[in-house]
């Protein structure tokens, strides 16, 4: 047997957790959020900490390199490796109390979940919502609030670790010889370590050898923060937590430019802020154009230059009161905010914002505080020597951390990047701030540590791994930085149109992995359930980058491996607007499977539910007691007796709207259609409909019929053209059908004048009362609304916000996500357990808790599945305003 399978055979005899070395599960760990990309053995996924001791012991007992990952955020390439990884992030998150204010923890705990009762972890990186422990203690990490509570390595109180050779033990009582050997090394290289360390706050290049000098207490667990999974295993932590603040506030000062806000960000230190952020135009720029953070970002005082100061306290008036106090001292003339999350926002997403275009490799250098301006100024000459002028300029400016993010072109990566080293080297700083250095930076440790220091950190490596198998290639020996470097894929023919191609779409994942916090917004319901990175966002985009490279994934179009991936994203456009660099998986998917299924049988399913609108006009096929192709658990809806628009007579008054009576609203819930032929009526519209029926053919794309769908758009464009030309508003009641009218239309036929002219054409009932300023009755009561994922992905739902609240009601979007059923996917067989567990994760317990509210949810998907998940009987906006008798609104 080969060594790989003897290893697999070993690991799934003696570890319970799971054992993925086939191919998707390769490709899905292939890179971290860094430009590197390296193609791990295999990856194990332990259920505990003593499945991962036992994946260590299998793996030297083989003699394969490992390496442990977290949330795989890493920027400089310091969790991709050809090894068997180590996923602690599915199940190795238990929390115990550790006595005085300090918790024992396992590595795969995410930051955010650590916060409980009125106690956190100091150091917050701005993944704080989906980075793990054991990441941090990986790369000591820091993030906005290291100002006030110190990196990562300033908060580890004892580390359980594991060596390559199977030494477990707490650092604080370290086993012989080992603990003599770490003694001796300290002491044998004690001045070289005080001569060469720079004593700055964000010192994060480099093992942290300074920790064992005895006058800083010859701590052991804080010299091995920071290693990067290159000298052991991280098994549980002992943390100091910290109060949490329970208020506060910011100070956000304007400049004339970035340079003038770092000189004097150091002042601002001296007042004990949680924070001191400063950020350029151009990032605000890159926000504007990636529609983050509008509103955060409009309220910002004049300038080219920021500086945001954070304060917390016991009480907004204490916070703002700080804030104040430090701006009389100053003789500034802030902005204060008690929005501190909104205006944090800005700062956090800078790396999201900037995504794509640019790139890591110099992105968290840092020198000693009070020179950040100078540095600043020549940071940015040198980005100009080099043609990369356009980069923005951000960071934690009173720790002296910048960040930058550069447009990168391979050929002059090394040049700027070895100048830029030996600039930071001239000020004293470090490469690093807060990121750590993996192959980005590991090469130029000798430029600012010099040879002794170098050969300390090389017996350190020998002390804790001298076989050289934890994570080979990184920092010590390490291969060079321009190695293993990430490219674009060869480019490939879609049927969508992609604007920069499909392998750009595939390489602008920047691994930010927004996709896999758990709470707000929608992305990414699927894992959201299973915790799998084959089945988040990025996972998949790194699947679909894989099979157009062709090394791992080797069957392009028709790989099983990205087809087992998509299988389970619910198509719910959810990542279209939430991940940073709008990953749009949903149409992926749909483009996908036309290829995967070009001239083969598909499942049943395709043809039940990607031909729904054509059985929908023979409603006997549908009342058949079970229509092939569903998934058993569930009953297709049952049609109504009668379509609207067959009763539906027009009537000519007032301006004419055409409404667009959906396969859904006309088929099954006619009543909708009504309700919004009454509300339109009322409000003075005249209501018309389509000559012939009509259809955006979403359920052909999103079972990838892609020709069909085409087919179809091109029909309902030609029915429709009088009514183009007319000029006359359309109304979409099913948002999903609206978002595909408004999106996936144009995406497919780029070319043709009517299908652009109905995306411009098409609004939502809401959209329309909304823009014509309609009042509409007066409806007082609560009322919880479920927005569908869709329409949040292309839409947005504020203008149902504002006509409900313009009716008086007591009004509360939910934030829970997609509901899970998302069109076909729920009904489609294998499908429906998840489908149940995405609504059973916020929605159904938020319906259950607000009992009394009437709710509302536009989509048929949505009330199906409220009404599977529930039992209760939703309603679409149209039905609700129609429902109030008192009286119509006024007219537009
Ligand atoms: C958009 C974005 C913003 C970021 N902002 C910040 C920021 O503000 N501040 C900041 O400090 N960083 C930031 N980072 C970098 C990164 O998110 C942090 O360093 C984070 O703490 C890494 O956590 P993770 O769980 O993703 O770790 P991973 O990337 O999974 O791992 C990080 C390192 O830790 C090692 N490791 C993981 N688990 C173990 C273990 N059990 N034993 C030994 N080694 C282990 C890994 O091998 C790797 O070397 C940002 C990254 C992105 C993409």
């Amino acid at each position: 047997m080969a060594l790989f399978d003897r290893l697999q055979s070993a690991l799934r005899d003696h570890v319970n957790g799971e054992i993925r070395f086939d191919r998707g599960t390769r490709a899905a760990y292939s890179t971290d959020a860094s430009n590197y990309r390296e193609v791990p053995i295999g990856v194990v996924v332990p259920e505990s900490v003593d499945d991962a001791a036992r994946t260590v012991e299998i793996c030297a007992d083989h003699d394969v390199p490992i390496l442990s990952r977290g949330g795989g955020t890493s920027l400089a390439g310091q969790c991709c490796n050809t090894a068997v990884i180590i996923d602690w992030s599915a199940h190795c998150t238990r929390t115990r109390d550790g006595g005085d204010g300090t918790v024992i923890t396992e590595p795969g705990t995410v930051l955010d979940d650590l916060t409980a009762g009125g106690l956190m972890f100091g150091p917050r990186p701005a993944t704080h919502n989906h980075c793990t422990i054991g990441g941090m203690i990986g790369n000591d990490a820091c993030g906005a609030t290291a100002q006030a509570y110190g990196k990562t390595s300033d908060n580890v109180l004892d580390l359980e670790v594991l060596t390559y050779g199977g030494t477990r033990f707490w650092t604080s009582d370290p086993p012989e010889p080992l603990g003599s050997a770490v003694r001796a090394l300290a002491d044998d290289y004690e001045d070289d370590i005080r001569a060469r360390f720079p004593r700055i706050p964000r010192r994060v290049s480099g093992y942290g050898l300074d920790a064992l000098l005895p006058e800083n207490g010859r701590d052991l667990a804080r010299a091995l923060v920071g290693s990067e999974s290159t000298l052991v295993t991280v098994l549980q932590a002992r943390l100091k937590m910290v109060p949490q603040p329970r208020a506060g506030a910011v100070a956000i000062l304007g400049f004339r430019d970035v340079f003038e806000a770092a000189d004097l960000a150091p002042a601002m230190a001296a007042y004990h802020p949680i924070a001191v952020e400063g950020m350029d135009d151009r990032l605000i720029r890159y926000e504007r154009a990636r529609r983050l953070n509008l509103a955060a970002i409009d309220r910002l005082p004049r300038g080219g230059g920021w500086l945001v100061v954070q304060f917390g306290a016991d009480t907004l008036e204490e916070a703002e009161a700080q804030a104040r106090h430090m701006a009389a001292d100053l003789g500034v003339r802030p902005v204060i905010s008690r929005d501190v999350a909104s205006v944090a926002a800005i700062r956090e997403a800078a790396v999201g914002a900037t995504a794509g275009d640019a790139w890591p490799g110099w992105e968290d250098s840092a020198v000693p505080p009070d020179r950040v301006g100078a540095y600043l100024r020549d940071l940015r000459r040198l980005q100009e020597d080099h043609g990369y002028g356009a980069s923005s300029l951000y960071g934690h400016f009173g720790h002296g951390c910048v960040h930058t993010r550069i447009p990168f072109r391979r050929a002059g990566y090394r040049a700027f990047v070895e100048e830029a080293a030996d600039l930071v080297v001239s000020y004293g700083g470090s490469f690093s701030g807060e990121h750590g250095d993996g192959l980005a930076r590991g090469e130029l440790w000798p430029r600012m540590f010099g040879d002794r220091v170098m050969a300390a950190f090389t017996r350190f490596k020998e002390i804790f791994d001298p076989r050289n198998r934890m994570s080979p290639g990184r920092l010590i020996d390490p291969d060079r930085l321009d190695d293993h470097l990430k490219t674009r894929p060869p480019d490939v023919e879609t049927v969508f149109t992609f604007r920069n191609g499909f392998a750009a779409e595939t390489t602008n994942c920047a691994g930010v992995g927004e996709c896999r916090r758990d709470t707000g917004g929608v992305m990414c319901p699927s894992f959201r359930v299973t915790r799998d990175e084959r089945h988040s966002t990025r996972g998949r985009a790194r699947l679909l980058f894989e099979m157009l490279q062709g090394d791992v994934i080797t069957d392009g179009w028709r790989s099983e491996e990205v087809k087992d991936a998509l299988d389970l994203c619910l198509s719910c456009k959810g990542c279209r607007s939430d991940c940073p660099v709008h990953v749009d998986m949903a149409t992926y998917k749909a483009e996908f499977l036309h290829h995967y299924y070009r001239g083969r049988i598909r499942p049943l399913s395709h043809y039940a539910l990607g031909w729904l609108p054509l059985w929908a006009r023979v409603p006997l096929l549908l009342r058949a007691p079970r229509p092939p192709g569903l998934a058993r658990e569930r009953d297709l809806p049952r049609p109504a007796r009668v379509r609207f628009s067959d009763t539906f007579r027009a009537e000519q008054r007032g301006p004419q709207v055409l409404l667009l009576p959906d396969t859904f609203t006309d088929n099954f819930t006619p009543r909708v259609a009504v309700a919004a032929t009454r509300v339109l009526t009322r409000a003075g519209f005249s209501v018309r409909i389509p000559r012939a029926p009509i259809c955006c053919g979403l359920t052909w794309i999103s079972t990838g019929q892609l020709g069909v769908a085409r087919l179809v758009l091109r029909r309902t464009a030609r029915v429709l053209r009088d009514d183009l030309d007319s000029g006359v508003p359309f109304v979409g009641l099913e948002p999903s059908c609206t978002a595909v009218l408004r999106s996936d239309a144009p995406e497919l036929l780029p070319g043709d004048a009517d299908i652009r002219r109905l995306a411009d054409r098409t609004r939502t009932l809401a959209e329309l009362l909304d823009d014509h300023d309609v009042d509409p009755p007066h409806v007082p009561g609560r009322v919880v609304t479920q927005p569908h994922c869709h329409q949040h992905a292309i839409m947005g739902a504020d203008a149902d916000l504002r006509v409900l609240r313009r009716s008086g009601a007591d009004v509360t979007q939910l934030d829970a996500g997609c509901c899970g059923l998302a069109g076909n996917f729920g009904f489609e067989p294998g499908h429906h357990d998840l489908s149940m567990a995405v609504g059973e994760q916020a929605l159904f317990p938020a319906l259950r808790a607000s009992s009394g509210a009437r709710v509302l949810a536009d989509g048929f998907s949505c009330r199906t599945q409220i009404e599977h998940g529930t039992g209760i009987h939703a309603v679409h906006l149209a039905e609700f305003l129609a429902s109030q008798p008192s009286g119509p609104p006024r007219s537009p």
